[in-house]
């Protein structure tokens, strides 16, 4: 056989065997893509709102952000044009601190069965995201059902925010969070760190069970002394330490639960990405913070709720009177505002979840400017900022080509007129159409119904 036989022997060979390589490979074919006319673009939250512009997204991401309004068929056959030209669009709302598997009133029955808990959480998950809310950072629940319903909604088996999960809160045996279950509880190993080894343990076991991050309690509840302003933290130097080293060791940021001033500059100093509640800072946390890169979430939300319920919280073993409680909710509503003008950076979050409306996060951007925050810083709490909280500054949070398809639609400018945000008349995520104008009473429109 002479070489040139032998050559188009293997050719042959080849050809069989893979025949696609034997001609030119065709470049995959781009999906459609959606084309929107916004009539105003927060694109950069903390910033004025832009005119009108056309944002094109393409396979879940912002392809595109261009000045006017173009047409729809310049972006390829099968384009879908949604026409927001009378709205204001900007990133989805982000809520750093919710509780989706925690239901205040349920019935026993629901807390008694994961498999009615986890449908209670699915459910408000997509009330969350037709409320705008698209990114939850999730921080506890000690049933497990958060890490399941994460996973479902990436998946997208069910609709719902995208979830970021602490799971199992961590704190000392008895610590809020960490109690032992009660009769009737759905059965669960509270996390108990006494001691440096079964801090790091407690930690490790969390993010083998899949923590994307680490909760851990350092001062008691804002309704029990141990959440007193000058209340000892519940936990040890050392097992804040033990905490934190572990966290970090396998790449997990920390949010500390902390009320008192003592708790919060413990857990600052261990170097924890966010303070949660953080009510009772002084001159020396809020240098801290911006020393630490940290931030507060103030959930001045649950505080006004507290407020509106003493008879309800108030008392108990280890309770607050009612005035006393009444003071606390006070600084917790007043905590935004009181933050902002110390210069601590502000993430946003409620402390909702299933008991509460899925307005709460637009809520909780009204208490803000209440409490003296300008709208528009509010608005990037709720947003660039929770971004950046959560590491995803480069793909979350903003409105720019390469990011992340997360966007809502209102009636109003939001930097002027928050109450607008209970009112969100168009949400995507990840690409995807959740709630469209025009769709009936409001609903999901019809483009895809599987996510
Ligand atoms: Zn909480």
């Amino acid at each position: 056989m002479t070489s040139s036989v032998v050559r188009t022997a293997l050719l042959i060979l080849l050809a069989v065997a893979f025949p696609a390589s034997a001609q030119a490979p065709k470049p995959p074919e781009p999906s459609p893509a959606i084309v929107i006319h916004a009539g105003h673009v927060l694109a950069n939250p903390g910033e004025p709102a832009v005119g009108a512009h056309t944002v094109v997204v393409r396979d879940g991401r912002i392809v595109s952000v261009e000045a006017g309004f173009r047409p729809a068929g310049t972006y390829g056959s099968g384009a879908r044009l949604v026409d927001l030209s009378d709205k204001y669009l900007l990133p989805g709302l982000i809520d750093l601190h919710m509780h989706l598997a925690i239901i205040m009133d349920s019935d026993a029955a629901t807390n008694a069965s994961e498999a009615r808990l986890a449908l209670a959480a699915a459910g408000y998950a997509r009330r969350l995201l037709d409320a705008g809310v698209t990114t939850v950072r999730d921080v506890g629940d000690n049933s497990g059902v958060t890490l399941a319903l994460r996973d479902a909604i990436a998946r997208g088996d069910v609709a719902g925010p995208r979830i970021v999960a602490a799971g199992r809160i961590i704190s000392r045996t008895g610590g809020h969070g960490a109690k032992a279950p009660v009769a009737g509880d759905i059965p669960y190993r509270p996390a108990g760190c006494d001691g440096v080894e079964s801090c790091r343990r407690a930690v490790r076991e969390n993010i083998e069970r899949g923590s994307d991050w680490i909760k851990v309690t350092v001062s008691g509840s804002g309704r029990e002394a141990g959440g007193r302003a000058d209340a000892a933290p519940i936990l040890f130097e050392d097992e804040m330490q033990a905490v934190a080293a572990a966290a970090q060791q396998a790449g997990r940021p920390v949010a500390a639960h902390a009320h008192s001033t003592a708790a919060i500059k413990l857990a600052l100093t261990q170097g924890v990405r966010t303070i949660e509640h953080g009510t009772y800072f002084d001159d020396e946390s809020a240098r801290l913070f911006r020393e630490q890169d940290a931030y507060l979430v103030p959930t001045a939300f649950i505080a006004r709720f507290v407020r509106s319920k003493l008879d309800m919280f108030a008392g108990g073993s280890d309770g607050k009177s009612g005035e006393e409680l009444r003071a606390w909710a006070d600084a917790g509503i007043a905590g935004p505002g009181r933050a902002w003008r110390a210069g601590i950076p502000l993430g946003l979050g409620t402390d909702g979840g299933p008991s509460f409306e899925p307005t709460a996060t637009a809520d909780e951007i009204g208490l803000y400017v209440a409490s003296g925050v300008p709208a528009a810083e509010a608005i990037r709490a709720a947003t660039r900022n929770g971004a950046a909280v959560l590491g995803m500054q480069d793909s979350l949070g903003r409105i720019l080509p390469g990011y992340l398809a997360d966007l809502i639609a209102v009636d109003r400018d939001p930097a002027t007129d928050v109450a607008t945000l209970h009112e969100v008349g168009f949400v995507m995520k990840d690409g995807v159409i959740h709630r469209a104008p025009g769709a009936a009473d409001g609903g999901t429109a019809p483009t895809r119904t599987d996510q």
